[in-house]
């Protein structure tokens, strides 16, 4: 049996970079960047205006000028006008490019308008050069401004418009399928019999990939039967990047995965975890280095397993940074299972000194999802002690 760190590593080891495609920037939104962006010009590309008021030349305020004559008014997108002789100012908007011949700007609320003159309140503090931001004072033009591996949310989205990245260089999303096996199992809107189950962890996997844009999935269910198992994964391998099944891994006499995963010459990686819940969980490498995960069928092993597992596995494909490394401190003791380690759900409070603190929330045997819903994710215990005191912080894994 393998420990849970070496689960991990043998995983991370065995993931191939994702290929780059080039989509329209509409479509990258959450994507992972896969190219270095640079500044297209200078940023900011002028000197700006940052305030609504009168452009003038420091030196003439320095030298006692205090009414200034307005030879024009210069807005934002317009071109640069020029103040021309001593004692002149530009009426300037916020946004406007300075006009030449000025180097400080005095806001509305200080000045007095009358006619085509505007007199600067005796009140008014003038710096010069306020109220400019300069060109180029953020970044220069061809610097880097982001860097590839990098997951494109509403500033890196700015970023990239400003730089006219019309098309942008993305890590392409492994198409996944995912496949529930089980004769029991019967889909959300089918009618249903007694002595059958709605298969909910095809959806549950679907919606942990799909909402952190780690994948494309399509769902697929098939019953414990090795022909048609051997056929459909066979066919689904062809049309997909990446594996992902639940169910039929375990002892049972109908558990028919790892055999037919063997007949279609998946390399075995590991089969077995020392980790409560997810024990029986299989990994495997098919033909083109495409990933196959097989994970038991109860709803909180599938879970668990997706994201301690699957979900840092995509991320490592896609060229993101693993997972940042979280711990939170246990509210209550956990006894541990004999000789395996334990993923406890918890629910998180982020307390007033800073501490976030994790409660416990066991699950009624691993077959109980229902408590899973409103958790925020899991602890990590390693074998080893037979009890973590309350206290105790440990790695956190949020879902
Ligand atoms: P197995 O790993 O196939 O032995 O399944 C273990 C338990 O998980 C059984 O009670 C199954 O009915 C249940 N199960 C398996 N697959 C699913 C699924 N897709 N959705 C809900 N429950 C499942
Ligand atoms: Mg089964």
């Amino acid at each position: 049996m393998t420990e849970i760190a070496d689960a991990e590593r043998l995983i991370l080891a065995r993931m191939a970079q994702a290929p780059v495609v080039r989509e329209p920037l509409v479509r990258t939104s959450g994507r992972v960047l896969a190219e270095d962006v640079h500044a297209e010009r200078d940023q900011p590309p002028f000197d700006r205006v940052t305030m609504d008021g009168i452009a003038i030349a420091y030196r003439d305020f320095a030298s006692g000028i205090r009414r200034f004559k307005v030879r024009g008014t210069q807005a934002a997108g317009a071109p640069a006008l020029d103040r021309q002789a001593p004692g002149e100012c530009i009426e300037v908007m916020t946004g406007a490019m300075l006009p030449r011949g000025c180097d400080t700007v005095i806001p509305v609320e200080r000045i007095q308008r009358r006619g085509d003159e505007a007199e600067v309140s005796e009140s008014a503090e003038v710096a010069e050069r306020q109220f400019v931001h300069p060109q180029g004072s953020d970044r220069r033009a061809g610097s880097v401004v982001l860097r590839r591996g990098t997951v494109i949310g509403g500033p890196e989205m700015a970023v990239l418009a400003s730089a006219g990245k019309a098309e942008v260089a993305v890590a392409a999303l492994p198409r996944v399928a995912v496949i529930s096996t089980g004769d029991e199992l019967v889909d959300v809107d089918e009618p249903i019999a007694p002595h059958q189950i709605r298969s909910c962890n095809d959806r549950a996997i679907e919606t942990a990939l799909t909402r952190h844009r780690l994948g494309t999935v399509t769902r697929a269910r098939l019953p414990d039967d090795e022909r048609v198992l051997l056929d459909e994964i066979g066919r689904l391998h062809e049309e997909h990047d990446m594996l992902i099944l639940s169910g039929g891994v375990s002892m049972g006499q109908f558990d028919f995965v790892p055999a037919v995963l063997e007949r279609l010459a998946v390399e075995l990686v590991f089969h077995k975890i020392e980790q409560r819940p997810g024990r029986p969980m299989w990994f495997g490498i098919a033909r083109e280095g495409k990933p196959v995960f097989a994970l038991p069928g109860n709803p909180v092993s599938a879970l668990v397993c997706t994201t301690r597992y699957v979900l840092p596995a995509l991320r490592k494909s896609l060229g993101l940074a693993p997972y940042r490394v979280e711990h939170a401190v246990l509210t209550a003791d956990v006894r541990m299972p004999a000789r395996l380690g334990l993923f406890m759900p918890v629910v998180l409070e982020s307390r007033p000194d800073g501490v976030l603190a994790a409660e416990p929330r066991p699950t009624n045997t691993s077959g109980d999802f229902i408590t899973l819903a409103g958790t925020d994710g899991f602890v990590e215990l390693p074998r080893g002690p037979e009890v973590y005191e309350r206290g105790t912080a440990v790695r956190l894994f949020r879902w």
